[in-house]
């Protein structure tokens, strides 16, 4: 279990992790309103989350190595303990906000969050609260071919956040850039490992991705697991996957 997050007995995670990072943002971060030109007019700002939003805290979970191996091993469909890492981490995230927003509010600071994930326009498959990029913006990390955003602690992981309204120093911005692609052309390992197209050096298609995260919820069920395991990852397990450890 990661060090420093208690989990109660209504959380039974299975999954490992290495160690988590945490960066800042200054809610009035002007890259906030930008990504309403980037991600969609109806992407979030903090103080649609929070009024007196001061601070948006941003936080990243990283699967541990044998969660990545995982789904290493086989091509095509993603295998249980990655989706089912994929799960668990989104009910830990959410158990995360609403223990450290207690917390909080007994010091007297309000907070507010959006979930890690099913926030999104479902034809559009856009997210109203993109986690990767509040994550940008508080210096976690940089963006790579994978569309991850790369962190110290490499891309396999969740992200989640929450908005406060106390005033933090703002982390510095991410510095270099790890994907190798974008260094010098190099790896590509991320294309070379979707299995069905969707992510190209032209681009990436988000209707196809989220049909082959359907099939893979699909064969989740089949499987008897319940819940909803829309995910693959397969562009996730590359060389940037996981770093430092
Ligand atoms: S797999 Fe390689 S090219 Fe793709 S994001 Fe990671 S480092 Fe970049
Ligand atoms: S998550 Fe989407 S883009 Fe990535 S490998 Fe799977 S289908 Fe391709």
């Amino acid at each position: 279990m990661i060090k420093g997050i208690v989990t109660d007995s209504k959380t039974k995670i299975k999954t490992e992790y290495r160690e988590p990072i945490v960066g800042f943002a200054d809610a009035k971060d002007k890259r906030f309103e930008q990504l309403k030109e980037i991600v969609a007019l109806e992407h979030k700002l903090p103080t649609d989350i929070l009024p007196a939003a001061e601070t948006v805290i941003s936080f990243f979970i990283p699967f541990a190595r044998e969660v990545v191996k995982s789904n290493r091993q086989q091509a095509n469909y993603t295998v249980q303990q990655w989706a089912v890492a994929y799960q668990e981490t989104n009910q830990l995230i959410d158990q995360i906000c609403r223990e450290l927003s207690s917390f909080l509010a007994e010091e007297g600071i309000k907070s507010a969050w959006e979930l890690p994930t099913y926030n999104f326009d479902q034809e559009r498959l856009i997210s109203f609260w993109s986690q990767r990029s509040a994550a940008k913006i508080s210096g976690l990390g940089e963006f790579g071919l994978n569309r991850m955003l790369i962190t110290e602690q490499g891309s396999a992981g969740r992200y989640g956040s929450i908005v406060i309204d106390k005033a933090l120093t703002p982390s510095s911005d991410f510095k270099g850039q790890p994907c190798l692609y974008y260094q010098d052309g190099s790896c590509q390992v991320c294309i070379k490992n979707c299995p069905i197209g969707a992510l190209t050096e032209e681009g990436f298609d988000r209707q196809l991705c989220y049909q082959r995260c359907l099939e893979n919820a699909q064969l989740m069920n089949d499987k008897g697991l319940e819940g909803l395991f829309d995910v693959c990852g397969k562009c996730q397990v590359g060389p940037c996957a996981v770093v430092n450890d």
